[in-house]
């Protein structure tokens, strides 16, 4: 079929731009950067976007999370030399988290592939769904017995973005960590933009057309098409598309319930971040909390909505691995923390003061900072409404409805119109499997 994709923006990308936000030379991911998921996943193994000269640089370890006075736990490539770490817990580290490891691929697809029937992989995802349902905080309290291992884990579950104790944070947090061991958290050489713009070569070569600078405010307004796929989020979807959309539908729409926000900074600077703990040099992602209980606190004040007062701060350092970065020497480096919906408290301070902690004299090799707060990544991005950059809460309700209970959740009562974005399954991340999904569902109806 015929594709034209029409963006907003004056660049194509979304997610995955890469600006010079700071100081010239300096090459900073707006957005994403460390892309496990856009190794592993279905549709991008079936892209192979390296045939468009995409690559990809590999942290030593994927993930580094300091604790205090210069320790830290590291999750490394090598299953391992991460449990070396995690003592009394090591063996249950190598049983569940080595295990899937080694069936990686079959875990991702049933994981991507929610709503598969027959389901994908039915022995190794009921596998990683016993583990995965539970939250971390009982996984932290009934399973785990060490620090490091609890710390690791309420680090990466955090990535959900809520409150620890709720089911399926643990499902967050084993997905990425075996990922970490099998593909890697990589960023794309000479920054996010490169991932785009493979796929944009791709899209082209087969025939497909990119069109910036196209704001799509009401799909009436649309050349003549059988099928238009929104990549929107569900108040987004109701604004353009609402009278063309079953009155129920575009109820269900309207009670989309948001997630937390991001505040983001990104920092040049004139060297690589002092950590304390010289080995978190070789982690190109970082979670920079302290333990267990604090990464617990902090998410359950922003799911509470408040602010944390020492905040889960999420760094990224790509410029480890890639030195097309900055200029020679320099440094490129991000962070941010999640705070409530909408929020305007400027968190630069909690932030920084999060980083030194785990790297004193973080503040001297600071050239320029960028700030970003929940206003200015909807700016950026209308899909980031009110700051959430995963198309809505991501809590078991709106995971089963994303965004309403249907086996195809990528259709709408419409069969002209289908959603594709992060407010559908898998939703938010770069893995592409929204589009995937939706595509599938258009040529079901269409092809
Ligand atoms: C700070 C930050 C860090 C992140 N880090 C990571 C990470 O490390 N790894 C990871 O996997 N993910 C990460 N993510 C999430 C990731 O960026 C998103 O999940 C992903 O980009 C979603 O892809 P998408 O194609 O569905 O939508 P998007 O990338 O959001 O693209 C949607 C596009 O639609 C355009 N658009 C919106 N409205 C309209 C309209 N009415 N008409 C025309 N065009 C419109 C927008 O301009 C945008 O370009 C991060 C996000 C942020 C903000």
């Amino acid at each position: 079929m015929r594709v034209v994709v029409l963006e907003a923006a004056d660049r194509f990308g979304g997610g995955l731009r890469t600006e010079e936000l700071t100081l010239p030379g300096f090459r900073h991911d707006v957005c994403s950067s460390a892309h496990p998921l856009a190794q592993a996943s279905e549709a991008f193994r079936a892209l192979d976007l390296q045939r468009e000269g995409l690559a990809f640089a590999q942290p030593e370890a994927p993930v580094g999370h300091p604790l205090e006075r210069g320790r830290s736990v590291l999750l490394w490539r090598d299953v391992e030399r991460t449990a070396a770490y995690l003592g009394t817990d090591a063996p249950v580290y190598r049983r569940v988290v080595g295990g899937l490891a080694e069936r990686w691929q079959q875990m991702v697809d049933g994981v991507l592939d929610p709503f598969a029937l027959p389901p994908r992989s039915p022995v190794v995802t009921a596998a990683f769904g016993s583990a995965g349902l539970w939250g971390t905080t009982a996984v932290n309290r009934w399973v785990l017995r060490d620090e490091p291992a609890r710390a690791l884990l309420a680090g990466l579950s955090a990535h959900a973005t809520l409150d620890l104790a709720q089911p399926l944070t643990t499902g967050v947090g084993l997905l990425l960590g075996v990922l970490g061991h099998s593909v890697g958290w990589p960023v794309a050489v000479g920054g996010s933009q490169s991932i785009a713009d493979a796929l944009v070569a791709r899209l082209r070569s087969l025939g497909g057309e990119v069109v910036v600078g196209h704001e799509v405010a009401d799909i009436d307004d649309l050349p003549s098409n059988r099928a238009v796929v929104l990549d929107l989020t569900p108040r987004q979807v109701a604004q353009v598309a609402g009278h063309r959309l079953p009155p129920a539908y575009v109820q269900r729409l309207s009670r989309w319930r948001y997630g937390a926000g991001a505040f983001k900074v990104d920092w040049a600077l004139d060297g690589p971040v002092p950590w304390a703990d010289a080995a978190l040099a070789d982690a190109g992602t970082l979670h920079l909390v302290g333990t267990a209980a604090e990464a617990v606190a902090a998410e359950r004040a922003v799911a509470q909505g408040g602010l944390p007062g020492q905040p889960y701060v999420l760094a990224v350092q790509p410029s480890v691995v890639d030195p097309t970065r900055a200029p020679e020497g320099k440094h490129t480096f991000w962070a941010y923390c999640h705070v409530p919906n909408g929020s305007t408290v400027d968190m630069t301070e909690a932030i920084e003061a999060q980083i030194e902690r785990f790297a004193p004299g973080f503040r001297e090799r600071v050239l320029a900072r960028h700030v970003m707060d929940p206003a200015a990544m909807q700016a950026h991005n209308s899909n980031y409404v009110g700051g959430d950059i995963a198309g809505g809460a991501s809590d078991w309700r709106q995971l089963a409805a994303r965004p309403a209970y249907s086996r195809r959740p990528w259709a709408t009562p419409n069969p002209s119109v289908f959603l594709c974005s992060s407010s559908t399954p898998p939703g938010g991340g770069v893995h592409g499997m929204g589009g995937w999904h939706a595509a599938r569902e258009v040529l079901r109806v269409h092809g």
